[in-house]
């Protein structure tokens, strides 16, 4: 697939039309939505590139639409919403959301997040489907986990545990340095490549996530340890 659509999940008609006429002048595809059950037909009817998700939608929260969406494609969600709160971002992060922006926002700031995002999702596509000729090159193993970055699985003693794109490739960070100290900045310039768009309050919520999915106490962790005001610790050999 040479084009990139983009599915613009939206029920104010002006604010479709105006993002969809900045997509378009950058070569994107559009596709629009202005209800949440529109939107899951789209999805699997043109497996978008990319999702812009507005949070408030007539039939469904902009965050439970984003967990349906998220079980049938890793493409990249950005939330848009006015209640530009913390707690916003945080929910929207924890429900399988790569990215929020606040409204009003600029189209400049718009167009550079969907253009990151787009790029590292074309890379992971075809890190994903091209052949691997040595098998286990693509194979991550701890002492309980094991991790297919060809197909982006997790699994814990056996069992297929499902993390989000962005909470795979933290695990994976961790897994290749083992008992390293990494402070939340240094995994947020290596995990998310770039370090304006997002805080590290997200890597906390990240790392929370991952716990909890692999069954870690996240009141006394063993596996990804957290080491106050200097950062986190993978001990593969605990766990
Ligand atoms: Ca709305």
């Amino acid at each position: 697939m040479n084009e990139q659509t983009i599915l613009h999940v939206e029920d104010e008609r002006e604010i479709r039309e105006l993002v969809g006429l900045y997509l378009k002048k950058e070569g994107f595809q559009v596709a629009e939505a202005s209800t949440a059950k529109e939107a899951f037909q789209l999805v699997a009817d043109i497996e978008p590139t990319l999702i812009l998700l507005d949070v408030h939608l007539p039939d469904i929260d902009g965050f439970e639409a984003c967990r349906c969406i998220r079980q049938t494609t890793e493409a990249p969600i950005i939330f848009l919403s006015c209640k530009d709160s913390e707690m916003d971002r945080v929910i929207g992060l924890s429900v399988g959301g790569d990215d929020y922006v606040g409204k009003p926002f600029s189209m400049n700031e718009l167009l550079a997040r969907v253009k990151v995002h787009t790029r590292r999702y074309k890379q992971l596509q075809s890190a994903v489907t091209q052949e691997e000729p040595s098998s286990e090159r693509h194979i991550l193993r701890s002492r309980s986990i094991v991790l297919d970055q060809k197909r982006y699985e997790c699994y814990v003693r056996g069992e297929l545990v499902q993390l989000s794109p962005k909470e795979f490739e933290l695990l994976a960070f961790f897994m290749k340095h083992p008992h390293q100290v990494l402070s939340a900045d240094q995994l947020l310039q290596s995990v998310w490549g770039y370090d304006t768009v997002v805080d590290t309050k997200t890597v906390s919520v990240h790392i929370g996530n991952i716990r909890r999915k692999i069954g870690d106490d996240p009141k006394h962790p063993r596996l990804i340890v957290t080491l106050r005001r200097v950062g986190y610790k993978f001990d593969a050999d605990v766990y």
